[in-house]
């Protein structure tokens, strides 16, 4: 038999377990991958993105372990791709190099006092709480008694429902101990979540919505006003098929409620932008104009009137979406934050193909990751049956690295770390209790390696 074709997949995250399983599957060629992170953990944001308290969804890795388990696979944690080895580097040893490496950063808001104290990324509020290494140091003031969530997206819901959940609710999940121990003793009583076009626009999806309405601890308010329809957005909604209608079924239903008088509330507002978050050396509050809705290059998008107000808060979470960020010697299009590609083939860059949101952009769920990846990987195979595949011979990572003295660990030095964390987490009734440091992560992954 052949030897097999040898892929690098950088990025371990959906897109990349589904990239290797696919090229793992395939005889013609047979195919070894090599699976790099910058992280000593798999599993990218499925880890550190996806709520604590969304356990069913992060199952989903269940089936990453059956794909590492493939004859063929190899992990290499804690080896940044940029920094640690180059680009060219991965070229001269694979025959080919996928990048799944999502989107490292967040969009910006572009108004003024938009990096006072107390105004974040949602990206690192949800890095926090998930424990992501980078994260642990920063310190959210949750003392204030409003929260304001700017963006109309899933993300959005995760950190509003995040600030208010019960000390229940938070119980079995694997939300890190200091911020799960900030939300508990939070003073914040209400949660703003700001949408600058109107329902019928918002890209939430009805099942996280609806789970807004059945927090234990949290009332769900709407204006009735809100909910009235310009007359292009109630066309959409006619001719929606799913999302938008019913979204708006659950936000009428929402806006008929009596608040119960729960400890805190979530507010949905919409058709409302920042113009500018106020305070002195301090959040104090969010200056939000009032927008319209008007048709340009046939989509509706928001137009500012002049009627503005402030909402007084204490933080402010921007979830205006994620952002890819170039890699240095990979082509990149800065405007759209993605890798050019045509189906996953890089544009103007040999043997370099991408997948997942480096490819298309930051949205869609999970599973649309496989479709993507699987595009790809059919691309990248059909090169490879075409004779335009083939690496210079330049020999393997591993020893590049070691001859470095670059550490990486291993994936049995990440089941280390994941055994370590799931005992940690039996005994109190959680999925796991999440190892976040560097140093620990690294040495627990380390200690397999000098043990074998
Ligand atoms: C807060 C949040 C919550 C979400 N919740 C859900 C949900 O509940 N359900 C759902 O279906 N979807 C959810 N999603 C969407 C889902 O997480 C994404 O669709 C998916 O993770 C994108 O996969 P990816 O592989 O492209 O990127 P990622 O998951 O981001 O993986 C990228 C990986 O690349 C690594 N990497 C980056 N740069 C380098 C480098 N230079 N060298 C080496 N490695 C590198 C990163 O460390 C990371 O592990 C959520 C997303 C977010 C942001």
């Amino acid at each position: 038999m052949s030897a097999p074709l040898r892929v690098a997949v950088v990025g371990s995250g959906p897109a990349g377990f589904y990239a290797s399983d696919a090229l793992l599957r395939s005889d013609d060629p047979p195919v070894a991958v090599d699976l790099l992170d910058r992280l000593p953990t798999p599993w990218g944001l499925v880890r550190l993105g996806v709520a604590p308290d969304h356990e069913n969804i992060k199952a989903v890795s269940r089936a990453f372990e059956k794909t590492a388990a493939r004859p063929g696979f190899r992990f290499f944690g804690n080896v940044d791709v940029g920094k640690v080895v180059s680009h060219a580097e991965l070229l001269e040893r694979y025959d080919a190099v996928v990048y799944t490496v999502g989107a490292q950063t967040d969009r910006r808001l572009d108004v003024p006092g938009e990096d006072l104290v107390g105004s974040w990324p949602a990206t690192a509020f949800v890095a926090w709480y998930n424990g992501h290494p980078d994260f642990q140091d920063l310190a959210f003031d949750l003392t204030g008694e409003r929260a304001v969530v700017v963006g109309n997206g899933n993300v959005a819901i995760d950190c509003a429902r995040m600030l208010a959940l019960t000390p229940e609710e938070l119980a079995s999940t694997d939300t890190v101990p200091a911020a799960e121990r900030a939300i508990i003793e939070s003073g914040i009583r209400e949660i703003v979540i700001l949408g600058r076009r109107g329902p019928v626009q918002a890209a939430f999806t009805p099942p996280e919505l609806q789970e807004l309405g059945e927090l234990a601890g949290c009332d769900v308010v709407v204006d009735p006003q809100d909910l009235e329809l310009d007359p292009a957005s109630a066309d959409a909604l006619e001719h929606d098929r799913e999302r938008a209608r019913r979204n708006m079924e659950l936000l009428r239903e929402f806006a008929a409620r009596e608040p119960k008088g729960l400890p805190r509330r979530i507010v949905l507002r919409f058709l409302v932008s920042p113009v500018e978050i106020a305070g002195n050396g301090r959040v104090e509050g969010v200056e939000v104009v009032r927008n319209e809705l008007a048709a340009e290059s046939g989509r509706l998008v928001a137009r500012p009137t002049g009627m503005r107000e402030t909402i007084p808060c204490g933080i402010v979470l921007r979830s205006v979406g994620y952002r890819g960020v170039e890699l240095p010697g990979v082509p990149f299009d800065d405007a759209a934050g993605v890798m050019p590609n045509d189906g996953g083939r890089v544009i103007g860059a040999e043997r370099t193909y991408c997948a997942g949101w480096i490819k298309r952009g930051p949205s869609g769920v999970i599973g649309t990751n496989k479709k993507d990846a699987t595009e790809t990987v059919e691309a990248l195979l059909a090169d490879a049956r075409a004779g335009s595949l083939g690496a210079p011979g330049g020999g393997d990572l591993g020893a590049l690295l070691s001859e470095r003295g670059a550490f990486f660990v291993e994936y049995d030095g990440w089941q280390a770390i994941d055994m370590v964390e799931r005992s940690a987490g039996e005994p109190l009734g959680r999925p796991r209790v999440k190892v976040t440091g560097w140093n620990e992560l690294l040495e627990t992954g380390r200690s397999v390696q000098s043990s074998s």
